[in-house]
């Protein structure tokens, strides 16, 4: 597809995501100006970014289908880029809307070949001659979050990356966030009363560093990084988008300078995780003691059998202490579940 072809369809029809489905693996740059005087600039499939004519001194990128089956946080960001596309939202900030796995979402499952989401800070390239789409995709991504990120003006500016996601299984509690490792420095209280503007009052606090999009976002780009787990996966045009609505009016109000319906932060507000240990799955033998329906963050007796692999059985430790994505179909050697425990962050915030 040439350039003035795919502005010529995008101006005709203004919907990004139709475009990216339908030209998964390729998109050429092109750029125009809205008539409201916002830049659009495709840098490539699923990567588009908006530079309005006044903007304020937050960077941020909206991140959806980085596993491809996730499909309600792809339709609510389609939904406020194409209000931006449509001169319907004018934005006050400089937004990057990305679709992390085309090729993925189009065969409505997780990924392709690769976990993409297991692949940022440089892990893409870790194994040499192994490649696949979500390797050169994540290579790519970082690539898009970098100079996006560096051809901000100069001047203390605010940088922001929300990962949006759906777990494979409920939670009890709905809507969580995973706040990345920052190396002991502290959280942010502004931070979590954004997440709590959208819905998540509940936040796992990660303790070492990770090959997730956040992780990156949190530590090469100095960002405020996370992953949002909005609800449950399901299909395209399954998915109740009012049970959205909370994260989809912050969202929209972050880039358009909307009010934010933010409460000063109180602790008591928060369910606040830490992870307490990371089961790796080692062999095929691998296998889950508890039913399918089992919830995110669900706690069980101290000494219940939770899973079991080659020679080694993983039963529940400590009081408290809860399961969160478990999954035993990951590959050898990567992580089939985490067991979290409450935890405090007084005296960690600011
Ligand atoms: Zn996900």
């Amino acid at each position: 597809m040439k350039p003035e072809e795919l502005l010529q369809q995008l101006q005709h029809h203004p919907d990004f995501l139709k475009l990216t489905l339908a030209h998964p693996d390729f998109l050429p740059f092109a750029s125009y100006q809205l008539e409201n005087g916002t830049q659009i600039q495709i840098w490539d499939t699923g990567v588009i970014y908006c530079l309005p004519k006044q903007f304020g001194t937050q960077d941020i990128v909206l991140s959806s289908g980085v596993h491809g089956n996730e499909t309600a946080p792809v339709e609510l960001c389609s939904e406020l880029l194409n209000d931006v596309l449509a001169e319907k939202l004018l934005l006050k900030e400089r937004v990057l809307f990305l679709f992390g796995n085309p090729p993925a979402i189009n065969a409505g499952v997780r990924e392709i070949q690769d976990n993409l989401n297991r692949l940022f800070s440089g892990h893409h390239s870790k194994e040499p001659g192994v490649q696949s789409a979500e390797r050169e995709r994540a290579k790519k991504l970082e690539t898009y979050v970098l100079k996006f990120f560096d051809e901000a003006p100069q001047g203390l500016r605010e940088r922001k990356l929300y990962d949006l996601h759906t777990a494979i299984r409920g939670s009890r509690f709905e809507k969580f966030a995973v706040y990345p490792f920052l190396h002991g420095e502290n959280w942010s209280k502004t931070q979590f009363e954004f997440l709590k503007a959208c819905g998540a009052n509940t936040v796992l606090l990660m303790q070492t560093p990770a090959s997730t999009f956040s992780y990156f976002a949190a530590q090469s780009c100095k960002a405020h990084g996370f992953t949002i787990e909005l609800g449950k996966v399901r299909p395209f045009g399954q998915n109740d988008m009012s049970r959205f609505t909370q994260a989809a009016s912050a969202l929209r109000a972050l880039i358009s300078g909307g009010e934010l319906y933010t409460t000063e932060f109180n602790e008591a507000d928060f369910n606040l995780y830490e992870v307490r240990r990371s089961i790796n799955k080692a062999t095929e033998a691998f296998t889950l003691h508890f039913a399918d329906n089992i919830e995110n963050f669900t706690t069980f007796d101290v000494g219940t059998l939770l899973a079991s692999d080659e020679g080694v059985e993983y039963k529940v430790e400590v009081e408290g202490e809860a399961i969160i994505f478990p999954n035993p179909k990951v590959a050898i050697g990567q992580r089939a579940m985490l067991m979290v425990k409450p935890v405090s962050v007084a005296g960690k915030v600011s």
